[in-house]
C-alpha cells in the first residue's frame, strides 16, 4: 500500500468514511504514460476525479483535459488549464453549455448523430469536431458503448456534412469500455478508424486526428495486463495502417490517472451473522453503494478491502502479505444505508479477518477514480465522504 498514504491515516487519524489520494502517484501515472506513447496527448476525463488538487497538478504538467459539461469546463479554467486544451468530449451537450464553452475560448467538441452537428453548427461555429464511433463494449468491466457513438457508415455521412455546416472536420473518436482487460479492444477500433479515413479522403476529406478514448485498467482484487501491453499494440496498430504518416492522437484517460493513486479509510460498522447459526457474517462499511462505491453495482468493479489493523501490524513487521496466523472467513459486504440495493458483494468471495468487530477500520485500494463524484448528497442523512489530497 502507498506509503505516503499510510503514514497519514497514522499520523491523523482521519474520521471514516474518507478518501485520500497521493496527487504525486498521480503526476507518476500521467508521466509513466505520456512516456509510453510521447506522441500521444493525453486528455485527462475530468469526471473520473475533479478534484482542483488533481486538476491543478495535471495543469502544471501541461495535460489536456476531456469535459462532460459546463461545470467540469469551468473547473478545468479555475485550476488554470488554457481553453483550447479542453476537449467538450460528451456527445450529449445543452445547448447552453455548448455556448459557454464556445464563449470560453473551447474550441473542440465531439458528436455522434446528426442533431448534435447542427447544435455545434449553430452555437460553435468554426469549430473543431469529431465524430464518436460505436465499439462494442467486449471485456470492458464497465463497458459504456451502447449509449454513445454511431455506425461506420453515418460517421462517413456526417463527416461531410460537418464541412458543409461550416465546421472544422477533425477526426474520429472511440472509447472501448472503462476498465478494458483487452488490448485487442483497441486493435479493432483503430483499425475501424484507419478504413473510415481512407474512405473520407476519397471525399477530399483530409481527416487529422484519432482520439483513442479512456479504458485503460487499473489492479482492484485482480490482476490486469500491464499499461505497456496496451501502449504497445496501440503503436504497432497505427503505424500499422498510417505508417510514417500517424495522425494527431488523443487520448482520455480517467481511471488509470487517479484510480491507484487513492484509498478509501472505511469503518465496520456492524459485523453480523444475524442469527443464523454459522450463517454468513455481514460486514456493513460506513461506506457504499450511495457513499461513492457506485460501480460496485452488478459488482463490476472488485475492489482489494483489508482490515487496517493487520495491515497496519505487517507493515511494522515489515513482512506484507505474509503474516501465516492471520485467520480469514468468507464475508458478505454492505453498505450503512436502508437501501436494501446497498450491497457491495455478495456473490464475489471476499474474505476478510475472523476476529473483525464493530468499531474496527478497513482500507479500500484502487478508490481514486470514480467514487468522490459519485457520492450522494445525503441518501439516509450520511454526509459525503471527506476527501484529502496529500
Ligand atoms: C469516462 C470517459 C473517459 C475515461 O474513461 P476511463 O475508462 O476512466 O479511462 C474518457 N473519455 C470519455 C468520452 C469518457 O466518457
Amino acid at each position: 500500500m502507498n506509503p505516503k498514504i499510510v503514514r497519514f491515516i497514522t499520523q491523523e487519524n482521519p474520521s471514516t468514511p474518507c478518501l485520500i489520494v497521493d496527487v504525486d502517484e498521480v503526476e507518476n501515472r500521467y508521466r509513466l504514460l505520456q512516456k509510453l506513447l510521447p506522441k500521444g496527448r493525453i486528455y485527462y476525463a475530468v469526471k473520473a476525479n475533479p478534484a482542483m488538487a488533481v486538476l491543478k497538478r495535471l495543469v502544471k504538467l501541461g495535460a489536456c483535459f476531456d469535459a462532460a459539461s459546463w461545470e467540469e469546463i469551468a473547473l478545468c479554467l479555475k485550476a488554470g488549464a488554457q481553453p483550447n486544451s479542453i476537449s467538450f468530449g460528451n456527445t450529449i451537450k445543452k445547448v447552453s453549455a455548448i455556448r459557454k464553452a464556445y464563449e470560453a475560448g473551447v474550441r473542440l467538441f465531439a458528436f455522434d448523430c446528426r442533431e448534435e452537428l447542427e447544435k455545434l453548427a449553430q452555437n460553435a461555429p468554426g469549430s473543431l469536431v469529431y465524430c464518436r464511433l460505436l465499439v462494442d463494449g467486449y471485456k470492458a468491466e464497465w463497458p459504456l458503448s451502447r449509449k454513445f457513438g454511431t455506425t461506420v457508415e453515418s460517421a462517413h455521412d456526417l463527416m461531410c456534412e460537418a464541412r458543409v455546416l461550416g465546421l472544422d472536420p477533425y477526426g474520429l473518436s472511440f472509447h472501448v469500455g472503462s476498465q478494458q482487460l483487452s488490448v485487442e479492444a483497441y486493435e479493432v477500433a483503430i483499425a475501424r478508424v484507419a478504413s473510415l479515413f481512407e474512405e473520407l479522403k476519397t471525399e477530399g476529406l483530409n481527416m487529422r486526428m484519432v482520439n483513442l478514448g479512456g479504458g485503460f485498467p487499473v489492479c482492484y482484487a485482480e490482476d490486469v495486463p500491464d499499461i505497456d501491453d496496451f501502449t504497445k499494440a496501440i503503436s504497432n496498430t497505427i503505424s500499422r495502417y498510417f505508417r510514417e504518416e500517424w495522425p494527431e492522437i488523443l487520448l482520455e484517460p480517467g481511471r488509470f490517472i487517479v484510480g491507484e493513486a487513492g484509498v478509501v479509510y472505511t469503518e465496520a460498522v456492524l459485523v453480523s451473522a444475524r442469527g443464523a447459526r454459522n450463517g454468513t457474517r455481514w460486514v456493513y462499511l460506513d461506506i457504499g453503494r450511495f457513499g461513492g462505491l457506485a460501480e460496485t453495482e452488478n459488482e463490476s468493479i472488485r475492489y482489494a478491502i483489508l482490515s487496517w489493523r493487520y495491515l497496519e501490524s505487517d507493515l511494522c513487521q515489515s513482512d506484507f502479505g505474509g503474516k501465516e496466523e492471520l485467520a480469514l472467513g468468507s464475508v458478505v459486504l454492505a453498505g450503512p444505508t436502508c437501501d436494501g440495493a446497498d450491497i457491495l458483494y455478495e456473490k464475489t468471495h471476499y474474505t476478510l479477518p475472523l476476529d473483525l468487530v464493530s468499531g474496527d477500520t478497513l482500507v479500500i485500494l484502487g478508490a481514486g477514480a470514480y467514487v468522490s463524484t459519485y457520492c450522494s448528497t445525503c441518501f439516509n442523512g450520511f454526509r459525503p465522504l471527506d476527501e484529502y489530497y496529500i
